[in-house]
C-alpha cells in the first residue's frame, strides 16, 4: 500500500534536469541509439502483423487539416497557413480514424503527431513535441474489445522485438526474461477510482491522474495494466460518456511498469451527431470549426472503439530507456531547439 508521503516525495519537474539531447551525429552514430531504433522497427512490424491478422486496413493520416484532436490536454496546437486558411498540424488521428470507418470496419495508422507540450514537460522523461502513435479504430467494437485488442497489439509487438532483436536488446542491457514475463501474463484492469485509492493521496475524483502520480504507480506495478473510467473533462469529446454513469467516460489508458507511465489511451466513441455537438460545446469547442467532420457524422458513422499507442513511449519501456527522447532518431523535447 502506498502512502501520501511516498507520492509527494516524487521529484517535481523543476527538480529534474531538462533532457540533455546530443546533436544528430552523436545521437545517430551511437550503437545504443541504433539498437533502440531497430527494436522500434520490430515493434512496428509486430503491431502491423497483428493488425493484418485482425483484417485491419492501414491508412495514412493527413498531416494538416482545418481542425485536429482537441483532447491533447495542456498542449498547444500548431497553425499552418493553408492558402490563406488557418489549418492545424495533426495532434492525433482521431477525427480521421472515426470517419474512415465509412470505408473500412477496421483501420489503423502509424501516424506522426505534433503537440507543443508545456515547457515544464521537458524534464518529465515522457513527453515529446513530435511523436508517433499506432492509432487503431474498429467499428462496432466496445471498450472491452479495444482493451483486449490493445493488449494483443502490445504483446505481439514485444514478442516480435524479443524474437528478432536479441542482439540489440543485449547491447542495451535489457533484461529480456523480465520483459517476456511482463507480456505473457494478462494485463489487470483497474478503475480510475481504485487507482486514486491506491495512491492514498487526496485527489479530486473528477480530474486526470497527473503524470507524477502515474509514474509513481507505474514504478510499483508488476505488469502493464489498464485504467478505465476516466472522468468527463479529462478527455476529448469523442470518448463516449457511460450512459449508466453520466460524467464517467468509457475510456482507458494502458500504463507500462518500471516508472514509464501511460503508453496508450483509448475508448469507446461517441458517434451520435447531437451528442457529439453537445460534448463539443461542453468541452469549450466551437462545433462550427469541425464542419467537415460533423458533415460526415451527420450522415452516419458507425459506433466504434479504438486507441493510440505512443510508439516512442512503447519503445522506451521495451528498451528500458531513461527517457522517451532516446527512442527517436530526431527527438523534439518540448522547448529544446533541435533539428
Ligand atoms: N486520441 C487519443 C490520443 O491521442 C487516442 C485515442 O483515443 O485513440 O491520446
Ligand atoms: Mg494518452
Amino acid at each position: 500500500m502506498t502512502t501520501q508521503q511516498d507520492f509527494r516525495a516524487m521529484p517535481t519537474p523543476a527538480e529534474r534536469a531538462v533532457a540533455d539531447v546530443p546533436g544528430p551525429r552523436e545521437h545517430l552514430t551511437s550503437p545504443r541509439t541504433q539498437a533502440v531504433l531497430k527494436i522500434q522497427q520490430a515493434l512496428v512490424a509486430g503491431a502491423r502483423e497483428l493488425m493484418a491478422a485482425e483484417g485491419a486496413v492501414e491508412l495514412f493520416q493527413p498531416l494538416i487539416g482545418p481542425v485536429t484532436d482537441p483532447g491533447a490536454r495542456g498542449a498547444k496546437q500548431v497553425d499552418v497557413d493553408y492558402y490563406g486558411h488557418q489549418y492545424k498540424l495533426m495532434a492525433s488521428a482521431i477525427l480521421y480514424k472515426q470517419t474512415s470507418l465509412v470505408a473500412f470496419d477496421k483501420v489503423f495508422f502509424i501516424a506522426p503527431n505534433v503537440r507543443l507540450e508545456p515547457l515544464e514537460t521537458s524534464s518529465t522523461h515522457r513527453h515529446l513535441a513530435e511523436f508517433h502513435q499506432i492509432d487503431v479504430e474498429f467499428a462496432c467494437a466496445s471498450r472491452d474489445d479495444a482493451i483486449a485488442l490493445a493488449e494483443r497489439v502490445v504483446r505481439q509487438a514485444v514478442r516480435k522485438a524479443l524474437a528478432t532483436q536479441e542482439d540489440a536488446l543485449r547491447l542495451i542491457g535489457r533484461d529480456t526474461a523480465k520483459l517476456s514475463a511482463f507480456v505473457e501474463q494478462p494485463f489487470e484492469v483497474l478503475t480510475h477510482a481504485e487507482v486514486l485509492d491506491r495512491l492514498g493521496h487526496p485527489h479530486d475524483p473528477g480530474t486526470e491522474i497527473g503524470w507524477q502520480a502515474e509514474e509513481f504507480i507505474s514504478g510499483r506495478a508488476e505488469a502493464p495494466f489498464f485504467i478505465v473510467d476516466y472522468p468527463k473533462g479529462s478527455r476529448g469529446f469523442y470518448d463516449k460518456e457511460d450512459p449508466e454513469r453520466p460524467s464517467t467516460l468509457m475510456s482507458f489508458d494502458l500504463i507500462a511498469p518500471e516508472s514509464c507511465g501511460e503508453i496508450c489511451s483509448g475508448g469507446e466513441r461517441e458517434s451520435d451527431y447531437v451528442k457529439i455537438v453537445t460534448r463539443m460545446r461542453e468541452t469549450g469547442e466551437n462545433p462550427a470549426k469541425y464542419g467537415w467532420y460533423l458533415d460526415v457524422v451527420r450522415e452516419g458513422i458507425p459506433g466504434s472503439a479504438g486507441f493510440g499507442i505512443g510508439l516512442e513511449r512503447l519503445t522506451r519501456w521495451v528498451a528500458g530507456l531513461d527517457s522517451v527522447w532516446q527512442a527517436s532518431a530526431y527527438p523534439k523535447v518540448p522547448g529544446v531547439v533541435s533539428p
